[in-house]
């Protein structure tokens, strides 16, 4: 059993992406090592709610501890987020981040330094429960969920999840046994 878990974890981690035209809106693939599923997902909500965003986007980062994921901008409309390689709940903290990028989108959080929201300045002595940009990617984390679980996306193709939605499943229970649970239940 392990082994096949191996080898579906395997598979469902080459899929490659066509990168020839990086600078065009869309989500990017970039080092190879984000699931289909969560590419798809990601990319129907750029669609809908950044049509204008070239995402860049990374999983497994060595990031500080306790921190599941960033979102950064690096150019007008193009941003980079990375997630944490241990996250058993990754499309959480991807449609977190996904909210900074489609707040910085619309003009509501500004990336460039200093950082500001709603055009004042960020306050990061906040706590970061208290910050309302983190507030906004929460409540865009819960309404994006929403949506995908509702088959709400306009442009993800929900036919697609067929094999990919288990084979998400099984990888990130095999790499996570004691905290994928059952789970929300089977997107992750
Ligand atoms: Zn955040």
């Amino acid at each position: 059993m392990r082994w096949i878990l191996i080898i579906l974890f395997c598979l469902t981690s080459c899929i490659t992406v066509n990168q020839e035209a990086p600078n065009e809106s869309g989500v990017y693939n970039y080092s190879q090592n984000v699931h289909k599923l969560d590419l798809n997902i990601a990319t129907a909500i750029q669609k809908q709610y950044a049509p204008n965003a070239t995402i860049y986007l990374e999983y497994d980062q060595p990031l500080t501890w306790g921190i599941m994921g960033l979102a950064n901008q690096l150019n007008p409309h193009t941003y980079l987020i990375q997630l944490t390689r241990d996250n058993p709940y990754p499309l959480n903290t991807l449609f977190h981040e996904l909210g900074h990028v489609i707040d910085g989108e619309a003009g509501k959080l500004g990336f460039k330094d200093p950082y500001t929201w709603n055009g004042v300045k960020c306050n990061f002595k906040q706590p970061w429960s208290d910050r309302p940009w983190e507030q906004s990617a929460n409540v865009w984390r819960d309404s994006l969920l929403h949506s995908y679980q509702n088959e709400q996306l306009e442009y993800y193709d929900y036919s697609s999840e067929r094999f990919l939605k288990p084979l998400r499943y099984l990888e990130l229970k095999f790499r996570f046994p004691k905290t994928n649970d059952g789970i929300r239940d089977s997107i992750y």
